[in-house]
C-alpha cells in the first residue's frame, strides 16, 4: 500500500489516496485549533498521540459491532480508512451539561442528564456550524428521515461504549462530536476522528478536564494532557476479539 496525491489537508489531518481506489491515507499533523480555525497553533506530538487514541477507540467501537471506516493503524501518526462522502453533519451527543448546552441553557457544569441528548450542527464554516434540528437536516436534503434516526442510534451506541471504554481509564466521557460518512454502496459509517479534540473528559473523581478544554482555555499544557489520556487507555486495554 502506498499513498499517493493530496486529497485535502484539514484542521488536523492530510488526506492522502493510495494505490486501491477506496481507501485513504491518513496523517495527523501536529496543528491545534480554536475558534473555529482561528486561532491555530503547531503543537509537537499531537498529531502522534490524536492518531494512538483514535485508533484504540475506532477498533474498540469496531470490535463491538459499530460500522466504521477505520482499516488499520499504520503508524504513530498514520490510519488507514475506507473512502467515504462525508455527511456535513456534526453529531453531538452529551452525557452531562458543558460548552455550549450550559451557556444556552444556563445550568450548571457537569449537570447530569437522565438520557444522553444528541444534537446535530451543520458543517459549514461560513455559517459557523449552527445547530441544526431534523426538519431543517431534511429540508436542506442533508438527510431522510431515516438516515437522521440512523445516525441517532449510531451515535447513543457510539456514546455507550466509549463511556464504557473511558471509564475503565477513570475519565468521564462529558460530551463528544462524531462524523458520519457513506461508503460507495451508500452505507452510513461512523468516520473522522475520536479524541481529546473531539470529546469532553473529565477524571472521574477529581473532575480535572483532560481534553481540548485545556488549549481553548489556556488552563494547562495540551500534550500533557493528551499523553495522560493514552495512558490510561494502554494502561486499561481491553482484549479486543475482532
Ligand atoms: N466539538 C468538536 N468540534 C466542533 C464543535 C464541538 O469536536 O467544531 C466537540 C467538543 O469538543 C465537545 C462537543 O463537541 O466535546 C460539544 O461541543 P459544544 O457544542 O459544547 O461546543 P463548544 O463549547 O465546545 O464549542
Amino acid at each position: 500500500m502506498k499513498k499517493t496525491t493530496l486529497i485535502k489537508e484539514g484542521k488536523a489531518k492530510r488526506l492522502y489516496n493510495t494505490d486501491e481506489k477506496d481507501l485513504v491515507w491518513v496523517e495527523y499533523m501536529d496543528q491545534a485549533t480554536a475558534l473555529n480555525g482561528k486561532r491555530k497553533d503547531h503543537i509537537a506530538g499531537k498529531g502522534e498521540l490524536n492518531n494512538q487514541i483514535d485508533c484504540i477507540l475506532f477498533e474498540q467501537l469496531v470490535a463491538k459491532g459499530i460500522h466504521t471506516d477505520f482499516v488499520q493503524k499504520l503508524s504513530n501518526n498514520e490510519q488507514l480508512n475506507r473512502k467515504v462522502k462525508i455527511i456535513p453533519l456534526e453529531v453531538v451527543v452529551r452525557n452531562a451539561a458543558s460548552g455550549s448546552f450550559q451557556r444556552k441553557f444556563d445550568v450548571s457544569y457537569l449537570q447530569a442528564f437522565d438520557q444522553p441528548v444528541v444534537e446535530f450542527f451543520y458543517k459549514s464554516d461560513e455559517l459557523d456550524d449552527p445547530f441544526i434540528n431534523t426538519n431543517q437536516a431534511i429540508a436542506l436534503k442533508i438527510i431522510d428521515l431515516e438516515e437522521s434516526q440512523r445516525l441517532e442510534k449510531m451515535a447513543l451506541e457510539i456514546n455507550q461504549i466509549l463511556k464504557e471504554r473511558f471509564a475503565k481509564a477513570h475519565l468521564q466521557l462529558v460530551d463528544f462530536k462524531v462524523e458520519f460518512g457513506k461508503t460507495a454502496d451508500d452505507e452510513i459509517v461512523l468516520a473522522d476522528e475520536i479524541s481529546p479534540d473531539s470529546c469532553r473528559l473529565v477524571d472521574l473523581t477529581t473532575k480535572e478536564s483532560l481534553d481540548k478544554d485545556v488549549f481553548r482555555k489556556k488552563t494547562g499544557d495540551l500534550v500533557t494532557v493528551y499523553q495522560e489520556v493514552l495512558n490510561r487507555l494502554n494502561n486499561s486495554q481491553e482484549e479486543v476479539h475482532v
